[in-house]
């Protein structure tokens, strides 16, 4: 196996009340969306992966984690 990408995965995030998108780094997907929720929205859970990649994602994060072998 090689690690020739250079680009990390970018995730997609959406925050219907703010009207942005932004897309974050796989890393930091987690602490950007409590950040977002924790400081504009009460906490509240209104920013969150675009539904439209989440599935994308999951396979994303499957394989990040090594959970996806290459057969
Ligand atoms: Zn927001």
């Amino acid at each position: 196996m090689s690690a020739e990408t250079d680009d990390d995965p970018r995730v997609p995030i959406v925050c219907p009340e703010c009207e942005t998108t932004s897309r974050i780094p796989l890393d930091d997907v987690a602490d950007s969306i409590d950040r977002h929720n924790a400081q504009l929205h009460d906490g509240d859970d209104v920013a969150r992966v675009d539904p439209d990649v989440a599935d994308q994602l999951a396979d994303i994060i499957a394989v990040e984690l090594g959970l996806l072998e290459e057969r």
